[in-house]
């Protein structure tokens, strides 16, 4: 591949632009970002306030992930590992589902927990199993049905699925229905098995900062929204204009639809969470690990320590929890009712948390049905546009990187 010098216009510095630009400078190629806010990264930034890091809503990088790890600079993220697992409240207590291959001082906890029947627990070691005999490719190629039909067909129990699944995958996918693609499911589920779920120590925002850092000075520019496309170049809001040998567009997939009209792909339905963030002087849980809700009632999907994960989320001696709730609930009171909530999980210590920041995310995940995402190549060609974004593979950090970067590869590709 050569590229010496060819200018790439690249509307959009999130994952999928940064990972593009990034390639494309490597080979030897100018690539540009315009990025509208004021910071790169997208969806995946990290703040500071009053000391703790905050995420813009809870996620977490799963270090099996096979392009992200190429890509990224794995050992200076300093990725700090939660355990294998979950912990689920039911019937009034949390309660250890362990994944018991990986955790076997656990077994007996797990096999006894009333979440899903010792059936189910053997369902999910074959399922383990027969993803790590299959590639991402080979998964991709799949039959596409719901994840919940997927699972039925699966044998799974409807306990298993409505205790367990729907508020783990729930947590992943932002929706508890999980009407998501079971291509995902699959892909998701081979991610965890076959590594760890992780934090890096200095936040999520690290991915961006390292991938942005790769870049030459002067290759994003910040506060840029791009109003207009064609093939030849690029309008900013401002009203200059930009000519440019190639254009990407690594914008969210709602606005990719409005600057490239007909490209095929359509505004797709968001899936939303809002993310709570409280300060503690002691760790209610003291363990890294997720606790799940699965009473199949109530606010709260999920809750982590986000410090018991990575340290560095919190001053010392100060511990750092958030709380994921799917949708965009009303908001009046909203930190209040949470609290009263997970009372019956951690007792009236809950009372002392010290609310930092509430995250609405109305923009979260775009919805993948059954056949829309991780098929075709991983981005659009329209109109001498190049379109890419998770929303053209997988709505993940791995489903980003690998759009921008077959984008690049494709660029690189041009005669
Ligand atoms: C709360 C939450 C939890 C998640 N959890 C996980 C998880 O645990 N694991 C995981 O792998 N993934 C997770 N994800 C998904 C992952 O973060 C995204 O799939 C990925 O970051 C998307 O990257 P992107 O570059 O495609 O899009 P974006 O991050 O949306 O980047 C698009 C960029 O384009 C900019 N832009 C928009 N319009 C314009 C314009 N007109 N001109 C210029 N710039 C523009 C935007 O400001 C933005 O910076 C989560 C996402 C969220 C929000």
């Amino acid at each position: 591949m050569s590229a010496s010098g060819k200018q790439v216009l690249v509307a959009g510095g999130g994952l999928a632009g940064l990972a593009c630009a990034v390639r494309l400078y490597k080979a030897g190629a100018q690539p540009l970002v315009f990025e509208a806010t004021d910071a790169p990264g997208g969806r995946v930034q990290t703040d500071q306030v009053d000391g703790f890091l905050l995420d813009r809503g809870f996620q977490v990088f799963l270090d099996a992930y096979p392009e992200a790890g190429t890509l990224l600079d794995i050992e200076s993220l300093d990725l700090r590992p939660f355990k294998p697992g979950a912990l689920v409240y039911y019937h009034g207590r949390l309660r250890r589902v362990m994944d018991v291959f990986r955790d076997p001082g656990h077994f007996l906890a797990s096999a006894l927990a009333p979440v899903g029947s010792v059936a189910d627990k053997l369902r999910v070691a074959l399922l383990k199993w027969r993803l790590r005999q299959v590639s991402i490719e080979e998964i991709a190629a799949r039959e596409d049905v719901t994840t919940e039909n997927y699972l039925q067909r699966a044998g799974f129990s409807s306990q298993m699925i409505d205790v367990f699944f729907r508020s783990f995958y729930g947590g992943i996918f932002l929706e508890r229905e999980l009407r998501t693609s079971s291509r995902m499911f699959e892909f998701t589920f081979k991610m965890f098995s076959e590594g760890n779920a992780t934090l890096p120590a200095r936040g999520m925002g690290d991915i961006t900062r390292q991938l942005a850092s790769r870049l030459p000075a002067g290759a994003i520019r910040l506060g840029e929204r791009v109003t207009e496309v064609r093939a030849d170049g690029i309008t900013l809001k401002s009203g200059e204009r930009l000519a440019g040998e190639t254009v990407v567009v690594a914008t969210d997939a709602t606005t990719a639809a409005r600057l490239v009209p007909g490209s095929g792909g359509s505004e797709p339905a968001w899936s939303s969470v809002t993310c709570l963030y409280f300060a503690a002087d002691r760790s209610p849980m003291n363990e890294a690990i997720i606790a799940l809700n699965g009473t199949g009632s109530g606010l709260v999907n999920n809750v982590c320590v986000v410090s018991d994960v990575a340290p560095g989320y919190a001053p010392q001696g100060k511990s750092l929890i958030s709380i994921s709730v799917l949708g965009l609930p009303e908001p009046s009171d909203l930190e209040r009712r949470v609290v009263m909530e997970l009372q019956a999980w951690f007792g009236k210590a809950v009372h002392e948390w010290r609310h930092l920041r509430t995250d609405r995310i109305e923009r979260a995940l775009p919805e993948q049905a059954p056949n829309v995402g991780m098929t075709g190549p991983g981005f659009r060609h329209h109109d001498g546009v190049y379109v890419c974004g998770d929303h053209l593979w997988s709505a993940s950090i791995e489903g980003a990187i690998i759009s921008g970067l077959r984008t690049a590869d494709a660029i690189l590709d041009q005669p």
